[in-house]
């Protein structure tokens, strides 16, 4: 579903992304791991060009993921992302930032838009919520709704890039929650985070980046139980 191949990157002289060669299924979960400075967002980002690559192509789907334009906008639209902090539009309530977007990139009548985010909004348990404004929510709250925002969109694949880093600890587990019924309901998803618990239970396979390169992938139970390379023994053993 999900193509990057021999894809880099520079910032100015640092090089960030080396030869990242990767492939995600339909329905799996990649969760991907790895120091900080070692590209994770950046790998993110690139899959939806909020970041542009210097050479390597990704495809989504099996199309090429233009420089710019409408076929851009169109493949963006198939990607949801969820990030750390939860991006709301402060000024709208939680119904029209779930409907937003449906309605003017997907044309989606409102009535439509707005019984499909109530739905949504109700599987991620915040439906009570839906005429508040986003100030008014918790951080765990916010977050649900900023995927079930993404959702919205009916994307083909989801991007978490560390969703709970910025929650307070009792607030972690609601949000992991959502995100594991969705991988368990089949969703494609790739995963930047640190609950290391969450990458066991839900991720099909765990990939490490540290400098810039992908140096390990394996299932949850290999890669934590018997890491290869020092980089990654090192990482676990300062996480776990
Ligand atoms: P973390 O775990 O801290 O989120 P990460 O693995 O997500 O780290 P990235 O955010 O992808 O790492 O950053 C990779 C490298 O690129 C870092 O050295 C960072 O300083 C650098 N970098 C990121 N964004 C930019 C930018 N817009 N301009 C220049 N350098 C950047
Ligand atoms: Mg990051």
């Amino acid at each position: 579903l999900v193509e990057l191949a021999h894809v880099e990157k520079h910032y100015g002289r640092l090089h960030v992304l080396k030869d990242i060669n990767l492939q995600v299924c339909q329905g799996e979960v990649l969760v991907v791991v790895g120091p900080s400075g070692s590209g994770k967002s950046t790998m993110c980002r690139t899959i939806n060009r909020l970041e542009s690559i210097d050479s390597g192509v990704i495809r989504i789907d099996g199309e090429l993921l233009p420089e710019e334009g409408k076929d851009l906008a169109r493949l963006r639209a198939e990607v949801g992302m969820v990030f750390q902090s939860f991006n709301l539009f402060a000024n709208k309530t939680i119904l029209e930032n779930v409907t937003l977007a449906p309605i003017k990139v997907r044309h989606m009548a409102r009535k439509d838009a707005e019984d499909y985010a109530m739905d949504l909004l109700a599987r991620v348990g915040v439906q009570s919520q839906a005429s508040k404004m986003p100030s008014q929510l918790s951080g765990g709250q916010q977050q649900r709704v900023a995927i079930a925002r993404a959702l919205a969109m009916k994307p083909k694949i989801m991007l978490f890039d560390e969703p709970t880093s910025a929650l307070d600890p009792e607030m972690v587990n609601e949000v992991l929650d959502v995100m594991i019924e969705l991988a368990q309901e089949g969703m494609t998803m790739i995963c930047v985070t640190h609950e290391m618990g969450f990458a066991r239970k839900a991720a099909d396979r765990i990939v490490f980046m540290a400098d810039g390169r992908i140096l390990e992938e394996g299932k949850p139970d290999e890669f934590f139980d018997h890491p290869q390379s020092e980089r990654a023994q090192e990482f676990l053993s300062k996480i776990l």
